[in-house]
Formats: C-alpha cells, structure tokens, sequence
C-alpha cells in the first residue's frame, strides 16, 4: 500500500478555506521558507479511502478475539468513549482555575474513591502514564518514607521470578538490588522467602494471581513474613480483572499497589498510546505521594501537595480522560456489575483452560484465575513446531494470539487471557482452531513453520523491527 506521501497529487485539496477579512500581511523574507513544505495534497475522498484501507490491515480488539494473557484484552463499551469526547471534559485546559473545573476534579476524586473501595487502599492518585511509571513512582515514595524515617540501608527489592519484566527494571532504575526468588508450583517458595528477608530488605513487589493466573494462598502469611523485617508489601495490580470487587490487595497486606486503568478500566490500549498507572497507598504513605493530588473540602474540590511529597513525575495531572472512561466504566457496571466482570473473566478463562487440557500440556493442573499457561515443548520436541509457529497459524484464523514465551519459568509458553467480554461462541471457535491446528502438527501435511498463508506479509524479521525500526519515511 502506497503511503500518504506519495498519493500526493499537486494542488488536490481537502478544504476550501473562507476568504481571509483580514488585510494582507507582508511577511519578512528571512522568514520565509526557501524550500516548499513537504505534506501530501490529496482529495478528500482519496483522503478517507486511505485512513479506512489502513484501518483494515490492523488487528484489534473491536475485529475479533484477542486474549492476550497479562495485557487484558477487553472490549471496551463505546459509551466510555463517549463519555470522555464530552466537552466539558475533552476541552478544558491543565491550566484553569480549581473553581473552573470542580467537575473534572470530582471525576478524579470519585475515581480515587471507587478504586480505594476496590483495592482496599486509602488514597489513590493517577499521574503516572503506565503500569511501570506507576512502580517507578511509588518505589521512589517507598525510598523516601525509609529515608524519612533515618533508615538509610534497606537496597533490596524481591521480586518472584514469574513477575512481569517491568518490575525488576523499575526497581532496578530506582537504584535498588533487585533479589529474584524462584517459585515454587508457580507461586511464592516460603522457605526461598525466609532466606532472603532482612533489614537490607525495602519492599516485596507481588503480583497475585500471578502471571501464571494462579492466586497464591499464602498471601497473608507472605505479607506478614515481609512487614515482620520492617519491609513494605507492593501489589502490582496492571491486571485486577480476577479479583474486582470480589478481594482487596489491601486486606492481602500490601501497603501500595498500581492499577493499569489502560487494561482493566477500559481504555483501549496496545498501540501505547495514553494510559493511567493509578497509584494507590495506605495512609502512612499518603504524605509521600507525587503532587498534586485532590482533596476535598466543604463540598468543593481542590489541589493539595503531601508534605514529604516525590514532587511531580508527569506534566499537569496526567491521562486525564483515560480516568473519565474508567469511572464512566464503574458507574456503568455498578459493584454488582464489577464483581461479575471479574466472575465472568475467571469462568472464562477456565472454560477454555479445561476444554484445552485435552489437547495441550498444562505446566500447571486446576483452577486458574483470569488466564492460564499452555507448555507447548512436547510439540517442539516431536514435531519441531514451536509455539512461535502455533501462534503464526491462528493468525490465518483471523485471530490475535495469546501472549508467547511468557512467563519465562515456562518452556514454549502461551498465555491466554480471553477476559470477560467474550461470548461462549468466540472460545469454542478459538479451542476449535486450536484443535484443528494441533491436528495440522500431528498430520505433517502442512508447514506450520511457514505460517501464516493468509497475510499480507507473513514472517518479519521481528528482531530488526524491533532494534531498527524505520518510522520515518524519506529523508
Ligand atoms: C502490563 C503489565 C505491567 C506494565 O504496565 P505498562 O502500562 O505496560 O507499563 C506491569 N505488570 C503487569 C503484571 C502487567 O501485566
């Protein structure tokens, strides 16, 4: 397909500008370009024909079933949207008065209370862009309450070994020593807990149910073993769609946590654009949280900085609109509707974790929570087909695949985490395309290492796209 640029056609235009009223301005030369802007001209027929063609060569959500695990995938109802384009919200400036926009103020503090009620939390704030600002930033408050308090040595951060990568990068931008810990049956090893815990020790970051979609029942006991050595407890929640409305990090022990509005609370995400990593804390954090946060009082709303505050790490207030689609969200779903999300991502993720057990080998046998882990070596080892080609092949389905390789303590891992909003319809064709392809490996009758058929391009060089992207056309 053709770019923008090179569609252009001289003097074809879009717009027929109103003649100016205001009298002609000579503008100085050494002002002037010496060379002609580069931008496309193009009709505006050709214009749309162009945006909606590219539309259809991506993949999203809104175009089939996409579970990819530890990313919640969800269909996000369009009303939220909606909500957010409202202008009162969608066109007012970071920089009006307090009494100007008590209503977006409101949407912040009402979000701050819901998702407190939810977590089990005392505050929450929304300026940091993603899931891993919000651990940079709250590691960052922990750092300081230690320090505050006079105690300079703890440079120790654990971390489980099934945790998502950006935990160990955030502790380890922050300064601290990052102490991996192996799991054991997926989940936390008390004995491997205990050999690592002392004074050195600043917090434990923990994601329960894990990345392998199991809850680790001995919660309270972990969390107490962590705070009896004078360490802090950090939940990382970038996935709270097993457990909303249903437990709270805060009764499991943990004293801060974050929240990816941009996976759970329904803002569409997976291009990176604009998120929300909310960040919430029990009351003996609060003083350390980034400003500003909103308080309010006598029945208004305003700013407020914490006394031992981090300061700022985002400009102005952050993603503001990704939080009025969250609580549009809430407000729609109600706490019977957000505890029944949550149900229905568990029933989901069950379902075709137990219809699945028949034809792939499970690293880890039971109830899993809102996504669960395939082991694909016996594949690999019988057939040479990895789960890479697996995954290749569902595309020709016209279906996104799971997460793959992750978490690394599974050998040709996939993940899938098909969420809530999934009809019974859409995970009996997605297990039936998975049987059938199974039955592709065992035949021998195609070349699934060649996969996929049907696309417009089939296997990229993934790494050279990665390391180095051309993203900018010409010169
Ligand atoms: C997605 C995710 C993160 C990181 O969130 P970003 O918004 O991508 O930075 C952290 N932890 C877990 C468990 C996640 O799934």
């Amino acid at each position: 397909m053709n770019l923008i640029f090179e569609k252009s056609i001289e003097n074809h235009r879009c717009t027929i500008l109103p003649k100016t009223d205001i009298a002609d301005y000579k503008i100085d030369d050494s002002y002037l370009r010496k060379t002609k802007v580069k931008l496309p001209e193009i009709a505006e027929v050709d214009l749309v024909r162009h945006y909606t063609n590219l539309s259809k060569k991506t993949f999203g959500v809104d175009n089939g079933f996409y579970p990819l695990g530890s990313c919640t995938m969800k269909y996000n109802p369009k009303v939220n949207d909606s909500c957010a384009a409202l202008r009162g919200f969608s066109e007012i400036s970071p920089n009006s008065d307090e009494e100007d926009v008590q209503g977006a103020l409101e949407v912040i503090w009402e979000s701050d209370r819901s998702l407190c009620e939810i977590t089990g939390m005392d505050k929450m704030v929304f300026q940091p862009g993603a899931g891993a600002h919000a651990e940079f930033t709250s590691l960052l408050m922990i750092k300081k309450y230690f320090h505050t308090k006079g105690d300079l040595n703890r440079t120790k951060i654990i971390i489980p070994d099934s945790a998502h990568g950006t935990n160990p990068a955030s502790a380890s931008m922050n300064g601290f020593n990052v102490i991996s810990i192996e799991s054991k049956n997926g989940i936390i090893d008390l004995e491997k807990l205990d050999q690592v815990l002392d004074e050195s020790v600043a917090a434990l970051m923990l994601t329960n149910p894990n990345t392998l979609g199991l809850y680790d029942k001995g919660i309270l006991e972990i969390t107490k073993k962590v705070h009896a050595c004078g360490a802090l407890c950090y939940y990382d929640g970038a996935n709270l769609n097993a457990i909303m409305g249903i437990c709270k990090p805060g009764a499991m022990g943990f004293d801060c946590i974050h929240l990816n509005l941009h996976k759970t609370f329904s803002t569409p995400h997976g291009g990176g654009g604009p998120g929300v990593g909310a960040l919430g804390c029990k009351s003996f954090l609060m003083d350390f949280l980034p400003t500003p946060i909103v308080i309010k009082e006598n029945e208004s709303f305003k700013f407020y900085k914490p006394v031992n505050s981090i300061n700022k790490v985002t400009a102005f207030y952050g993603n503001f609109l990704v939080l009025v689609r969250a609580l549009s969200y809430l407000k729609h779903l109600g706490s019977n509707g957000i505890r029944e999300a949550s149900e229905n991502a568990v029933l989901n993720a069950n379902y075709m974790k137990a219809k699945l057990s028949k034809t792939f080998n499970e690293p880890f046998s039971g109830y899993c929570m809102h996504e669960f882990v395939l082991d694909l070596s016996s594949f690999k080892e019988g057939y040479g087909i990895r789960a890479l080609d697996v995954c290749k092949r569902m595309l020709d389905f016209k279906m996104h695949p799971p997460t793959m390789y992750f978490p690394l303590i599974v050998h040709e891992a996939l993940m899938f985490e098909p969420t809530e909003t999934e009809g019974k319809h859409t995970l009996d064709k997605a297990i039936e395309v998975l049987e059938k392809i199974v039955n592709e490996i065992k035949s021998g009758n195609l070349d699934l290492t060649q996969a996929p058929f049907t696309t417009e391009y089939s296997r990229m060089d993934e790494v050279k796209a990665a390391r180095n992207p051309i993203i900018r056309y010409g010169n």
